[in-house]
C-alpha cells in the first residue's frame, strides 16, 4: 500500500507557525521535505526549553532518524546551509546520512545577495518589497533566466568554477560599481563558495525519486512549505510576494513528484493575521491594538527580527487559501494569544470603493489596499487555553470561534496549537 503524503502549507502571509506543526507531525512520518524558498524563511521550534531557528533544514531534523530533504524548488545558500548543519550537530543532533539536497536545486550565490540589496535600495520606498536581502529573489530570477547554478554542477570542480565566474560576470553587469571593500568581500565570498561546493556532493540526491520510492514502499512523507499562500508568486498579493510557489501545487513540482501522489493538504492559519514586509493587509489593526497584539504574540520575524503587522483573522483570505491549496484540513495556531481579549473579530467579506461587497480575495493588489473588511464580532473567552490538550478543555467561546473559522473556510480543523511547545497541541479526532 502506498504511504501517506501530506503537504503542510501556510495560508496567510507566512509565520503561521508551520514549524511547530511540522515538528508535531514529523513524529509520525519517515521523511520531511521542503519544497520551496530559501534561507529567507525561518521556522522557530522549541526542543525542551531550547529555541532553535531553522532557515533551511526542515524541522524534522530535530527528530532522530528522520530523513530530511530539500527539494529542487528550494534555493540553497551553501554557506548558511553548512552553518545550520554544524549548529544543529553542536546541539547533539546526529545528522549523518539524514540530509539530502536535490541535485536540481539552484544555489543562492554571493552575487545574488549583492543584487538583492542594490535592487531594494534603488527602489522607491513604495516599490520596495521588503525582502530579507538574502539573495533569494535574484537566485530565482537567475533560475528562470536559465543562468543559475545547480547542486548537480558541484560534481565537477572546474565546471563549477567556470559557471561561478560567468555568473559573477553577468551579475556585475547589472550592479552599480561597488565600493572597494564590498568588491573585495564579494570576491572572497565567491572563493568560499567554490571551496564549500565540494562538501555538497555528499548531500546531493534525487528528491523526487527518494520520495516516490518511499511512498511506494508504504512509508509516509511530509512536504513542508515556507512562507504562505498570500506570498505565492502566482496567487499572492503580487508584487509583494516571494519568488516561488508557496502553495500546495508547488509541493509536487518543488520535490519532483506527480500531484496524484499527494494524499492530504493541511493548511496552517494563525488565529489572527500578521504580515511582515510591505504590501496590503486588509484586516490591519489600528496602531494601539497592533502594538498590543505584537507583544501578546511576540510577532517579530524569525529571520530578520522585523516587527510584524497584526490584524484580525481574515476569512476571505483563508477561504481563498482553502480553494487554491485544495485543503483537506486546517491547523489553527496561537489560539492562546487571543486568551485575554474581550471580543474577537473575523473579516467575512470586503466592501470596495465602488460600493459593492466582495467575498473573494481580489487579484488586484491596489483593490486590496483600499478594501474595508466587514467584520463579525464574537465574544472572547478570557481564560487560559495554553493547558488545553483536547477540545473539551477549551472554553465554549473558544470552540465557537473555531467553529466559525471552520464554517467560513468550509474546512475541518484537525489541529489547534495553544503554545510554543510541542505538547501544547489539541488533536481534533
Ligand atoms: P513559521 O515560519 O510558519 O514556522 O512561523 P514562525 O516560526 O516564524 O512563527 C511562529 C512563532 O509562533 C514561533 O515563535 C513559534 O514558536 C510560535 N508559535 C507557534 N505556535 C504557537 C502557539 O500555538 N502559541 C504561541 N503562543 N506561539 C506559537
Amino acid at each position: 500500500m502506498s504511504g501517506r503524503c501530506t503537504v503542510v502549507v501556510g495560508c496567510q502571509w507566512g509565520d503561521e507557525g508551520k514549524g511547530k506543526i511540522v515538528d508535531v507531525l514529523a513524529e509520525e512520518v519517515d521523511i520531511v521535505a521542503r519544497y520551496q524558498g530559501g534561507a529567507n524563511a525561518g521556522h522557530t521550534v522549541y526542543v525542551a526549553d531550547d529555541m532553535v531557528v531553522l532557515h533551511q533544514l526542515p524541522s524534522g531534523i530535530l527528530h532522530p532518524g528522520k530523513r530530511c530533504l530539500l527539494g529542487n524548488g528550494v534555493v540553497l545558500d551553501i554557506a548558511r546551509f553548512f552553518e545550520e548543519c554544524d549548529a544543529v550537530q553542536a546541539r547533539g543532533v546526529d545528522i549523518s546520512g539524514r540530509v539530502g539536497v536535490s541535485e536540481r536545486a539552484h544555489l543562492v550565490l554571493p552575487y545574488h545577495r549583492v543584487l538583492d540589496r542594490v535592487l531594494e535600495e534603488s527602489a522607491s520606498a513604495t516599490d520596495r518589497i521588503g525582502t530579507t536581502g538574502r539573495g533569494i529573489g535574484p537566485a530565482y530570477e537567475f533560475k528562470a533566466g536559465r543562468r543559475g547554478i545547480r547542486v548537480a554542477d558541484a560534481a565537477d570542480d572546474r565546471r563549477f568554477r567556470e559557471l561561478l565566474d560567468s555568473g559573477l560576470e553577468r551579475a556585475r553587469a547589472s550592479m552599480p560599481r561597488l565600493e572597494p571593500d564590498e568588491a573585495r568581500a564579494l570576491d572572497e565570498a565567491v572563493e568560499t563558495t567554490a571551496r564549500l561546493a565540494r562538501r555538497l556532493r555528499e548531500f546531493a540526491t534525487d528528491t523526487g525519486m527518494e520520495v516516490a520510492e518511499a511512498l511506494a514502499s508504504g512509508r509516509s512523507v511530509l512536504l513542508e512549505g515556507a512562507q504562505g499562500t498570500a506570498l505565492d508568486l502566482d496567487h499572492g498579493t503580487y508584487p509583494f510576494v516571494t519568488s516561488s510557489n508557496t502553495t500546495a501545487g508547488g509541493a509536487a513540482t518543488g520535490i519532483g513528484i506527480g500531484p496524484t501522489r499527494i494524499t492530504s493538504v493541511l493548511g496552517v492559519v494563525k488565529s489572527y493575521t500578521t504580515r511582515v514586509g510591505n504590501g496590503p493587509l486588509p484586516t490591519a489593526f489600528a496602531p494601539e491594538m497592533d502594538e498590543h497584539m505584537r507583544k501578546l504574540g511576540s510577532e517579530f520575524g524569525a529571520t530578520t527580527g522585523r516587527p510584524r503587522r497584526c490584524g484580525w483573522f481574515d476569512a476571505v483570505l483563508a477561504r481563498y487559501s482553502a480553494r487554491v491549496n485544495g485543503l483537506t484540513g486546517l491547523a489553527v495556531t496561537k489560539l492562546d494569544v487571543l486568551d485575554s481579549l474581550a471580543e474577537i473579530s473575523i473579516a467575512t467579506a470586503y466592501d470596495i470603493e465602488d460600493g459593492s461587497c466582495i467575498r473573494e480575495f481580489p487579484a488586484d493588489t491596489s483593490t486590496l489596499e483600499s478594501v474595508e473588511p466587514r467584520y463579525e464580532t464574537l465574544p472572547g473567552w478570557e481564560a487560559d487555553t495554553s493547558g488545553a490538550r483536547s477540545l473539551s478543555d477549551l472554553p465554549r467561546n473558544a470552540r465557537a470561534y473555531l467553529d466559525r473559522i471552520q464554517e467560513l473556510t468550509d474546512t475541518p480543523i484537525d489541529w489547534i496549537s495553544v503554545g510554543t511547545h510541542r505538547d501544547q497541541i489539541v488533536r481534533v479526532d
